[in-house]
């Protein structure tokens, strides 16, 4: 165990004070700088010495025998902790490189993942019925089809950078109350990567990605609803550098149909049949989203009566393979414009009903403008239609 007292010159009962000023004249005498490469050794010593004494705990280890600066020493500030003074540069950037904005130390990667991106995109309703993969057209950062990422031109490499040598920074002397510090900035000729790109690609100007345009397939599961939205895994941005690629996340909505609105998982529509129909009955053709299929309009069928297709509906998002139903309406029309024949037909009919209608008059005809007031879905579903 070295002297330390021995080493500073004072005596073993020397105050702080004269240990702080036998600290300066003796690393004043013994700086390389000053005495020569050859006493470097001795300014280590000078400087592990006032490491230990200038610190009152250290000071009383090493009086009881401890000495922190040896690696062997069990106190606990062995190996690498204060490997000596020698370099200011390298204690004060451990102990406030973090804290003046260095960050974590080391150089930052070229390569840095991308960001997520956000399209949006409008679908047909069939698409929502069944499903199926739609193309959605995005402008993102794309890896540079030159330089594959690497952001050199012709299989270059990037150099080592000559202001830090890799490091990615450089430290700086600031003055602060305390007096000077050493801290560490990023390097600003390799903006903190470490490494220079001498010959950049110039499709990219050495960023390793460009902004392209291109046809993303998206695929629509059966069932979705309005508003929606999908994510692809890594179909986002690329990052610099040629990073991994972030995530797409797309908007949907569902373009409204002039046949078909939708409530949940069932479809409605309107279907016109004329009044002899809904009288008598009859099997109409429609056109769906499963092609052409009957509609059994029951013979006494009232306006706004239903006739339910099953399973002709939306696919159920939780249980696919299931659907809603297909909903018909009935609009009976009432014809306005009759010939003579037709007119003798009617007055024929009613002359035989005349009982009913009045009974009807009185009793479960709607009120005044009852069938316009009807509030909710036929509502909106005729608004749609008109
Ligand atoms: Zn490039
Ligand atoms: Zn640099």
């Amino acid at each position: 165990m070295a002297d330390y007292y021995e080493v500073l010159g004072v005596d073993r009962t020397a105050s702080d004070d004269e240990i702080k000023k036998a600290y300066r004249r003796m690393s004043r005498k013994y700086h390389p700088d000053i005495a020569g490469p050859e006493f470097e050794d001795k300014f280590k010593e000078v400087n592990n010495a006032y490491e230990v004494l200038s610190d009152p705990d250290k000071r009383r280890m090493y009086d009881s025998g401890v000495d922190s600066n040896d690696p062997n020493a069990s106190a606990g500030f062995g190996a690498g902790g204060f490997g000596g003074m020698g370099d200011m540069g390298d204690v004060f950037s451990t102990f406030f490189g973090g804290a003046f904005g260095g960050g974590s130390q080391g150089p930052t990667p070229r390569t840095q993942p991308g960001r997520d991106a956000l399209a949006s995109m409008t679908i047909d309703l069939k698409t929502a019925v069944f499903g199926g993969t739609e193309q959605v057209r995005i402008t993102t950062f794309g890896l540079c089809p030159d330089c594959s990422g690497s952001g050199s031109a012709d299989g270059s490499k990037p150099t080592t950078c000559p202001d830090c040598h890799g490091s990615g920074y450089r430290q700086k002397v600031v003055r602060t109350m305390l007096g000077q510090m050493m801290t560490s900035a990023p390097c600003e000729r390799c903006e903190g990567h470490g490494d220079v790109i001498s010959k950049p690609c110039p499709s990219c100007m050495g960023h390793g990605r460009v902004r392209v345009t291109r046809s993303v397939g998206v695929k629509v599961p059966a069932g979705i609803g309005d508003d929606s939205r999908i994510r692809l895994a890594s179909q986002g941005e690329v990052g610099e550098g040629g990073g991994p690629a972030g995530d797409l996340y797309v908007d949907i909505r569902i373009r409204s149909n002039k046949q078909f609105t939708r409530d949940g998982d069932d479809l409605h529509c309107w279907v016109r049949v004329p009044m002899s129909w809904a009288v008598l009955g009859h099997d109409l053709e429609i056109d769906t989203f499963d092609g052409e299929k009957t509609v059994t309009v029951p013979a006494g069928c009232q306006p706004e009566d239903t006739v339910t297709l099953k399973g002709l509906g939306v696919t159920r998002m939780r249980a696919q393979g299931e659907r809603g139903d297909l909903i018909a309406h009935i609009a009976v029309e009432i014809p306005t414009r009759l010939d003579d024949e037709e007119r003798s037909l009617i007055e024929r009919f009613a002359a035989s009903h005349d009982g009913d209608a009045t009974h009807v008059a009185q009793s479960s005809r709607p009120a005044a403008g009852g069938q316009s007031g009807k509030k909710g879905f036929f509502s909106k579903l005729k608004d749609a239609l008109s």
